[in-house]
């Protein structure tokens, strides 16, 4: 795989284009659709959008805007059970953050239930469907195996009238949940089970969150997919490789209605080591309280990744960098962190921030006196410019950065051993105050004000820099680290349930903090390079009072070590 930095425009022609885009561009130039090609993104509203829903964004939402096509964001809500307006809501929110546009077709596949009612008659009039009283026990029974070929229903002959006065009943509620089902009519012998009369409507008495207590039937997937494109008049219709068995299926319905018939195409889903994908699990980890929420910054989820501090910019760069193809892979994480990376280092301004503070004082420094140094703030990108930070005789500095007894290899702060204040000077550590336990609780040190902003003029070295926020005006904020969210590449890994895997260090939440104070009433959402700590962002439990900010990522880059 190559890495491409994102910064290609998205129709470069000097890009091999993938297999889906070659169909389209092929689609084109043999004048194919008399129109201009229509994708679509169909999720259904039951849970929030992930991932791996961004690689299927990204492809149709792409496609059409690279083609001169539309691409239509349409909720698959067909199963009134599991589906509700807050996960409307989201994907909503999610697709248009990730800079997306469906102009004004934002559309319901239940505003299609009368049409697709109509057309299941026509199948019912051409003696093509009928009314099944087997129960979903005995219709899985009579499917057969993948060896012998399934068992003809008792009730396949009824005639045409029978069909469509019992439909018209199930209709109407005359009938209870499952006591009957509308089903194709077409090969119990196929070796392709889903074309062994597959059910088109089932009976449940439940209340829909747009059509509420309208329709008593609901159409199944199989049924209901290839229709609402083709009302959507779709000229391609962009799957996951589960659907290929679906596709004779999806292509049959078509075919027996004469109706507009889109071009079904499946792609490889994405699959990310540490990460569960499905909503079903998504799901559980958020009823069973393992997470905060949907949008846990641990979650693989769009607004979990929003609120931990990606930026859409990363998410399509990644979509772009992974392509797609056909085949089954699993994809490192450490690729969507690497894209994550690039795309901070370059917009991200750098502040001093200290997680884990221990006090340096100066003790030949003047009391009572704040001198403002000179930051940069981008080295990335000079346009950011510089700012000023304060500095005094007490300033804090990580406690990682120094060491009582230090080994050969420890080029930090340690008695005797000079070092340089990022931007401010190079100081000398004279000795340390420790509390009753000998834990050190006060540094001391001299620092040489011939070196102010970090040089000194007679060319002295020194190994190591280092940074520190000034006490007297530190802001004190929660810092909350994360880790992955499971402790396995494959969570699903081992004999028990996949919650088994969840790592319990994901989470670690530093109360302590010390930033320096450019930071105070930073933005929502505003993202930073805290120097040697990594990228972070203010997370949406923030207050004036008590400010937080989430880590994004690190600053060490394992995809590079990964290549290599
Ligand atoms: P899940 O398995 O996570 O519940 P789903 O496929 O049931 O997902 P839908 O809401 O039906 O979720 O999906 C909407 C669209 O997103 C579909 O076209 C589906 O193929 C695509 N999609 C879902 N998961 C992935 C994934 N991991 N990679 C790529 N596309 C995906
Ligand atoms: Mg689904």
């Amino acid at each position: 795989m190559t890495i491409n930095n994102g910064n290609n425009s998205s129709n470069d022609n000097a890009e091999r284009l993938d297999f889906v885009r070659q169909i389209v561009a092929d689609d084109i130039a043999g004048g194919k659709w008399p129109k201009a090609i229509a994708t679509r993104f169909p999720p259904e509203p039951n849970g929030y959008l992930h991932i791996g829903h961004a690689k299927s964004i990204c492809l149709n939402f792409g496609i059409a805007s690279e083609f001169g096509g539309t691409c239509n964001l349409r909720f698959d809500d067909t199963n009134p059970t599991k589906e509700e307006d807050e996960y409307v809501k989201s994907i909503v929110e999610d697709v248009k953050w990730l800079g997306w546009d469906w102009g004004k077709n934002l559309l319901f596949a239940s505003d299609y239930f009368g049409q697709m009612y109509d057309w299941a008659i026509k199948l019912i009039k051409k003696g093509k469907a009928y009314v099944c009283d087997l129960s979903a026990d005995e219709t899985r029974a009579y499917r057969g195996t993948p060896t012998e070929a399934g068992k003809m229903s008792p009730f396949r002959n009824r005639s045409v009238e029978e069909n469509i006065d019992l439909f018209a009943r199930m209709k109407n509620g005359e009938f209870a949940d499952g006591a009957k089902t509308l089903k194709a009519k077409i090969d119990m012998a196929s070796p392709n089970f889903n074309m062994r009369d597959p059910v088109m409507y089932r009976i449940l008495h439940a209340s829909h969150h747009r059509t509420s207590d309208q329709w008593c039937i609901y159409p199944m997937y199989d049924w209901a997919h290839g229709l609402e494109d083709s009302i959507e008049k779709i000229t391609h219709s962009i799957c996951t490789l589960e659907f290929e068995n679906h596709r004779p299926l999806y292509d049959w319905f078509l075919d027996e209605l004469g109706i507009h018939h889109s071009q079904q195409i499946e792609f490889a889903r994405l699959n990310l080591t540490y990460t569960v994908m499905s909503k079903r699990k998504l799901l559980k980890l958020v009823q069973e309280n393992y997470v905060s929420g949907w949008d846990d910054p641990r979650m693989p989820t769009i607004s979990g990744m929003r609120r931990r501090g990606y930026s859409s910019e990363a998410i399509r760069n990644f979509c772009k960098t992974i392509g797609v193809n056909k085949f089954k892979s699993t994809i490192d994480l450490a690729l969507l962190e690497h894209c994550l990376r690039e795309d901070l280092n370059k917009t991200s301004p750098r502040v001093m921030a200290v997680l884990n503070p221990v006090k340096v004082v100066i003790d030949n420094y003047p009391q009572g006196e704040t001198e403002m140094l000179v930051a940069v703030n981008n080295p990335a990108d000079e346009s950011a410019g510089t700012r000023e930070v304060p500095f005094s005789r007490e300033i804090y500095i990580e406690r990682d950065d120094f060491m009582e007894d230090a080994p050969k290899k420890f080029y930090r702060l340690t008695p005797g051993r000079e070092v340089r204040l990022r931007y401010a000077y190079f100081v000398t550590c004279t000795g340390v105050i420790k509390d009753d336990d000998g834990n050190v609780v006060e540094i001391h040190c001299i620092y040489d004000p011939e070196t102010r902003g970090g040089d000194s003029p007679d060319g002295r070295k020194v190994k190591s820099t280092i940074h520190w926020v000034c006490a007297e005006n530190a802001i004190d904020a929660e810092v909350r680290l994360y880790g992955n969210l499971f402790t396995k590449e494959n969570p699903e890994d081992g004999e028990g349930e996949f919650t088994e895997n969840l790592n319990p260090d994901s989470l670690k939440v530093l109360n302590n903090c010390k930033l320096e104070p450019y930071l105070k009433g930073t933005d929502m959402l505003s993202r930073w390079q805290f120097e040697r700590l990594g990228y972070f962002c203010v997370d949406a439990d923030s207050t004036s009072e008590k400010p937080v900010f989430n880590r994004t990522v690190s600053l060490r880059d394992t995809w590079t070590k990964v290549k290599k």
